[in-house]
């Protein structure tokens, strides 16, 4: 399977097994993208490796994202120039090692004047300088016919045109999924639904830790033995702390953001648009495939949820904006297709808003010696990943090859497609496999299970196929087909078949708890 190993759902004990039976030179908490990308370099620097998941890949943060690979541009107005440097390159070493999770839009901020407008092609140059932005992603100019022409659903009566620079679109479920089987293919021992409940202590140092099933009705756990651990827990990096003697201080601050999925008939956009909110923050308005997709909010929360809340006051605050902004009929509460909410783990900094917060990661030792991982972006995971690993190298004192991840294809990005609909963009070349199997429901998911570790229906619905949010009513309709191929492979009963089912129709009915009942709905 390419650059990938196939990570079988089906021999989840030979998994255990080997966790039980290696020691490690580094045990990673988390398949988020931090984990996983920390995975991945770990495994093809020559360390042996184990990643454990609580949940599913991605079931945190890395799949609430906006799915954008941020340029670095963000970073100018904060005169962070290491920042921006390393975002401007890392979105090309992504384009490099997987083109079909880094598609190029435009993104499109109106102007009201030549002032701003001249303001912002200041930013741009430094910020294309700096990075060193190749020409022909260079920003352009447009005035407001060109604006009518690209964009013709944009209110214009406050606008004088518009400056458009690329910036890159991802899927984030799977770009933690190809680094997860890039890692798998290099050698590490990668397992999901599997929680990491307690450490193993030597003399205050941290040697090992049990890892214990989270799937229903497997009884399985691990006792694992580790030279170095890493957690990359994510918002959960404080709960993962707490394992620890001694290390239960909180240091992230939560925050949620929501997003709204919409038809692309309801609200159609060409390009990415950024819209001013009444309260001055920009929202973003994304088109992906049949969909245009809103986001986002930035809010303090108290706890950390797999599932977080989606308030009326969030979906009226995007909805209200992009009203104002766009010339489209009234956006009605049955036009939404689906929502989802994530969390940010920011390093909690008294004093500020959630959107103040700095979104620069940082590394903590604790006292029983584990690493600990918090804050920073998807975007710029690569070059994150890589320091953490040069830490690890350091601490374990070996000697071992220099980062390879930037040249090494991600499974699935082994080259550039011609094609670009729905099945290339999220399996890249492995698109061929998909279609090759039939390309429908059941193709996918006997894929997700036989080569993605996809264990529950919630695996390949929410972050396998994306059809949870990017598909006609939520893709509801792939439910029962796909727990039916999944269920054949991992021997499911009509009961568990039904019960995987119920739940995930569950997760979409609470998503939409603040929206008005649909007159026609069931
Ligand atoms: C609304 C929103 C929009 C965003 N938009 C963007 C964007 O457009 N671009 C961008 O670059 N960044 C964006 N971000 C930030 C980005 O999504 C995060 O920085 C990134 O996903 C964090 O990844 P992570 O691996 O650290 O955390 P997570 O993805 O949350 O991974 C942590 C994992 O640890 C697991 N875990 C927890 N406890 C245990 C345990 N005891 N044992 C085993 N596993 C455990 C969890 O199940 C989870 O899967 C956004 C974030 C939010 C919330």
């Amino acid at each position: 399977m390419g650059t990938g190993a196939s990570l079988n759902a089906g021999e989840r004990a030979a998994s255990f097994a080997r966790l039980e039976a290696e020691t490690f030179d580094l045990v990673i908490i988390g398949g988020g993208i931090t984990g996983a990308g920390i995975a991945r370099d770990a495994a093809l620097r020559g360390l042996s490796v184990a990643l454990l998941e609580a949940q599913d890949y991605a079931s945190g943060t890395s799949s609430r994202s906006s799915k954008m690979i941020h340029g670095g541009l963000r970073y100018l107005a904060q005169g962070d120039v290491a920042l921006v440097r390393e975002s401007a390159s890392e979105r090309q070493v992504l384009r490099r090692i997987a083109p079909h999770l880094a598609r190029i839009t435009p993104f499109v901020i109106p102007t009201t004047s030549l002032a701003t407008q001249a303001k912002l092609r200041a930013a741009l140059w430094s910020f294309e300088k700096m990075g060193a932005v190749p020409a022909a992603e260079q920003h352009e100019v447009w005035n407001l016919d060109e604006l009518a022409r690209r964009e013709p659903h944009l209110r214009r009566d406050r606008l004088n045109g518009a400056v458009a620079y690329p910036e890159f679109l991802t899927d984030d479920a799977r770009l933690t999924l190809a680094n997860v089987r890039s890692a798998a293919a290099a050698g590490a021992a990668v397992l999901n639904h599997a929680l990491v409940e307690s450490l193993i202590e030597e003399g205050g140092c941290a040697v090992g830790l049990i890892a214990r099933s989270t799937l229903v009705g497997e009884e399985k756990a691990a006792r694992v033995r580790a030279r170095v651990i890493v957690n990359a827990a994510g918002p959960w990096v404080d709960g993962v702390r707490a394992l620890a003697a001694g290390d239960g201080d909180r240091r992230l601050a939560i925050s949620k953001g929501i997003h709204i999925v919409l038809p692309r008939g309801v609200l159609p956009v060409a390009s990415t648009l950024i819209l001013r909110a009444p309260d001055k923050r920009n929202i973003f308005a994304v088109p992906r495939g049949d969909f245009t997709y809103l986001g986002t909010t930035d809010q303090f929360q108290a706890g950390v949820d797999y599932w977080p809340d989606i308030g009326r006051a969030d979906v009226d605050y995007l909805l209200n904006a992009t009203q104002a902004a766009m010339d489209v009929p009234a956006i009605r509460d049955q036009d939404i297709v689906s929502l989802w909410a994530g969390i940010r783990p920011l390093i909690g900094e008294a004093g500020k808003k959630a959107a103040e917060v700095s979104r620069k990661d940082e590394m903590w030792v604790g006292p029983s010696g584990v690493i600990a991982i918090a804050g920073g972006k998807l975007s710029a995971y690569r070059a994150m990943a890589s320091r953490i690993v040069d830490a690890v190298v350091a601490r374990l004192g070996r000697r071992t090859p220099t980062c390879l991840t930037a040249d090494l294809p991600l499974p699935g990005g082994e080259r550039v497609l011609d094609g670009d609909d729905r099945l290339d963009r999220l399996y890249g070349t492995e698109a061929a496999v998909i279609r090759a199997a039939g390309g429908d429901v059941a193709a996918e998911a006997r894929h997700a299970v036989l080569h993605e570790g996809a264990a529950t229906l919630e695996d390949y619905w929410v972050r396998r196929s994306a059809r949870a949010w990017f598909d006609t009513d939520a893709g509801r309709a792939a439910l029962a087909p796909a727990a039916e191929a999944m269920g054949r492979l991992l021997a499911w009963d009509d009961r568990r078949r039904a019960t995987e089912i119920h739940h995930c129709l569950q997760l979409d009915r609470n998503s939409r708890r603040a929206l008005s009942p649909d007159p026609g709905g069931e």
